[in-house]
């Protein structure tokens, strides 16, 4: 199969793979990248009415910068594939392993750096988006934590490792990270190899009604990249 425009799925696992490549290699962790995207076009006009993509995508398009590439067409209805649909999006967090201080992971990471952008963002914006998702936050307080998971409702994340879901310090897994945020959907480059523990985080986010999916062709080069200092 070819296609004049980049795969979308691709382009963006390559970016996660870029992030991995930040981390400071460690003999006992692994080193992950992940991104957070918007997609705005959709083949499903059903869901691109109902989660007004597009009114998002013009609202945020300011502030994060923008990819295009081809797509599978995601037809709900259907189950069908169509290759080559352009879909457009934005790149809303992209991080590491250990980009933030303390053992934290690039999964948690991505949803700390989008967090902590989204309170950033003008007051007018935040509340733009909330008049367009019709999410309601409980106090003026909890208005960027509801634009937060509004957003993210909408969002996939792209991890180039399986999200962990038991960590050996004990800390917060990304999986129960990812499984407390309203983000539904994450793909992967690779499933994580029982190097320290058994992960069951594919597992788990189903069960939670998270999509997990996974990128073809990267799982040489993820594992590559995760066990780098390790050797
Ligand atoms: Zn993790």
């Amino acid at each position: 199969m070819s296609s004049e425009r980049p795969e979308l799925h691709d382009t963006l696992l390559r970016i996660a793979l870029r992030e991995s490549k930040n981390c400071v290699p460690s003999p006992t962790a692994f080193s992950v990248g992940a991104v957070i995207f918007l997609p705005r076009s959709l083949v499903t006009t059903k869901s691109d009415t109902s989660n007004h993509l597009d009114e998002l995508h013009t609202l945020l398009e300011p502030f994060f910068p923008t990819l295009i590439g081809a797509a599978a067409a995601i037809d709900e209805d259907a189950g069908q594939e169509d290759p080559g649909v352009e879909v457009q999006g934005l790149i809303l967090s992209s991080s590491y392993s250990r980009a933030l201080e303390g053992n934290t992971h690039a999964e948690a990471n991505a949803l700390t750096l989008l967090e902590r952008k989204i309170s950033g963002l003008p007051l007018q914006v935040q509340q733009s988006v909330l008049a367009l998702t019709g999410a309601q936050p409980a106090n003026q307080e909890a208005l960027p934590a509801a634009v937060y998971q509004a957003i993210l409702s909408r969002s996939w994340m792209y991890a180039t490792m399986e999200p962990c879901s038991r960590r050996t310090s004990g800390l917060r897994s990304c999986t129960d990270a990812i499984l407390a945020s309203s983000l539904k959907r994450v793909y992967i480059g690779v499933q994580e190899p029982p190097d320290y523990v058994q992960c069951e985080g594919i597992h788990l986010l189903k069960a939670g009604g998270v999509e997990v999916l996974h990128v073809p062709g990267f799982e040489e080069e993820c594992l590559k990249a995760a066990r780098r200092g390790l050797e």
